[in-house]
């Protein structure tokens, strides 16, 4: 037995020894204690929304994602635990689980979650995934906004960036077409108020 690499590489050569030593009747997978460096990171995949944050803050590269196509991956062997991923998900899916996993489906990226594209409904072009797109228009609506009661407004959502931009321009949208706006109040009208003027000098 001849260790090589990092330390947490030799400390898991190390486990993988000693549960290989244990026989078969030796767990799978053994619980550990909150804030041990071994675990997973479960996401609730229903949630999840593709976004790909966890994969952007990830300091071991445990979440990736997939060039070629809307996909989460996670590699448990990679995961020290330390939270990041659970801090940032706008979907608050994810939760920590200290563990030592000794299947070899640890040792290898597995798909959490993965969607077609979505494709702009004006051009075809693929630009996102379906979950973030009803994500983000469901915010929206649910807002009460005047800029999104106009079911047209929202659909402006569905095409890609420059679709928007065309449709934005073109298509007659005026951002400025809401309701009035409540006049600017200035010091003095805040002093008026409360029945006092503003101090000389
Ligand atoms: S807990 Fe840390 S290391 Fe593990 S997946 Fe989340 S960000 Fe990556
Ligand atoms: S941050 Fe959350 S919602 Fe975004 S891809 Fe990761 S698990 Fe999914």
């Amino acid at each position: 037995f001849l260790p090589l690499g990092s330390a947490r590489e030799v400390l898991r050569q190390a486990l993988d020894a000693l549960h290989a030593a244990a026989g078969p009747a030796a767990p799978a997978v053994v619980p550990m204690p909150p804030l041990a460096p071994f675990g997973a990171a479960m996401v609730a995949a229903e949630g999840c929304t593709l976004c790909l944050a966890c994969t952007m803050v990830c300091p071991t590269g445990a979440f990736s994602a997939n060039p070629e196509t809307p996909q989460l991956r996670f590699l448990e062997d990679a995961c020290v635990q330390c939270g990041l991923c659970v801090a940032t998900c706008p979907e608050r899916v994810i939760s920590l689980a200290p563990r030592l996993n000794f299947a070899p489906e640890a040792a290898q990226p597995q798909v959490v979650k993965q969607e077609e594209p979505f494709c702009c409904t004006r051009c075809a072009k693929p630009f996102g995934t379906r979950s973030t797109i009803e994500r983000v228009k469901a915010k929206l609506a649910g807002s009460r906004h005047w800029m999104f009661a106009d079911p047209a407004r929202l659909a402006v959502l569905e095409m890609c960036e420059d679709c928007r931009a065309s449709a934005a321009t073109l298509d007659g949208i005026d951002p400025y077409a809401g309701p009035g706006r409540p006049a600017v109040r200035t010091t003095e009208d805040w002093l008026r108020d409360a029945g006092t003027t503003r101090p000389e000098g």
